[in-house]
């Protein structure tokens, strides 16, 4: 083979970097919040959105999905859906994002197997008692999938995979790797010395881990058992598995900007080796 022509080979076999950015649309837990007070971290609930190559990523649908207005829809790229599990705050955006009543959108909703199947959970959320109308409504063109292992996703997105963790009823964290990137999306779990093990290894080299940190020290104590983390016992995992950036997420409801930013001050001067903040909504991160 001619020295030129084996270049050009070597580099169609090496992957092509990704290019993927990371919107924070919701990082508030358990409960929309809203007023001045919540104007830096936000009131709206889980919802983050990757762009990676052409594939379009929304993970969990709280109501952080209404800022993902109509018109920057791009209908004719692979959207896709992925839901860590079925309380209300991943689930509330979902019945009146518009996206949802539009014939010409279609959208993969992706749960874990070891969850009840995706469509029956939004259907429970759409029926009466709790709204008027049934997952008959939406016109999307929905397609559903419940995870069991590695999930390729087209427009050269990246490849999906769950680890089941310990929150009420069990919750599917997520990985996407692909094009040299890696993202990991872990809210709504409880560590204990078990999950914190099988964690690290799901998240290793990630260059974003985006991680459930909502109970201060005596709020934990308190709630120990709910399926969240303390905010030092986040930190400190994700300084062990640092470098990357660590994003601490779900923001227990009366944690005001102020309170906040003291402490992620604070955590900031004991945790030098990774990048750790509390999520902001509306921050974009490109990786
Ligand atoms: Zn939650
Ligand atoms: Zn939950």
């Amino acid at each position: 083979m001619i020295a030129g022509k084996r270049r050009v080979v070597e580099e169609d076999m090496k992957e092509k970097e990704a290019e993927v950015r990371l919107h924070i649309l919701g990082a508030r837990g358990s409960v929309p919040t809203d007023g001045e007070e919540y104007r830096i971290f936000g009131g709206a609930t889980s919802c983050v959105y990757l762009e990676w190559n052409d594939a379009r990523i929304i993970l969990d649908a709280g109501s952080g999905l209404l800022r993902l207005k109509d018109q920057n829809m791009e209908r004719a790229l692979p959207w896709y859906l992925f839901l860590s599990h079925y309380h209300s705050d991943h689930l509330l955006g979902l019945p009146m994002w518009k996206p949802m009543y539009d014939r010409r959108f279609k959208l993969t909703v992706c749960g874990a197997d070891f969850q009840m199947p995706p469509k029956n959970a939004i259907d429970a959320l759409m029926r009466e008692p709790l709204w008027p109308v049934g997952e008959e409504a939406f016109l999307a063109n929905i397609a559903f999938r419940q995870l069991s292992g590695a999930f390729p996703l087209a427009g050269g997105g990246p490849v999906a995979e769950c680890m089941r963790a310990k929150h009420p009823g069990g919750v599917a964290l997520y990985r996407f790797s692909g094009g040299g990137k890696r993202v990991v999306y872990a809210t709504d779990c409880e560590l204990d010395d078990k999950s914190e093990k099988e964690l690290k290894e799901f998240a290793k080299n990630a260059d974003i881990i985006i991680l459930d940190a909502q109970y201060l020290p005596q709020e934990y104590t308190k709630f120990r058992g709910f399926g969240h983390n303390a905010i030092a016992r986040a930190c400190r995992l994700l300084n062990e598995l640092g470098p990357g950036i660590g994003l601490l997420f779900h923001h227990a409801p009366e944690h005001e900007d102020e309170l906040l930013l003291s402490l992620e001050r604070e955590y900031r001067q004991n945790n030098e080796n990774a990048d750790i903040r509390f999520a902001r909504a509306g921050e974009v991160i490109t990786l």
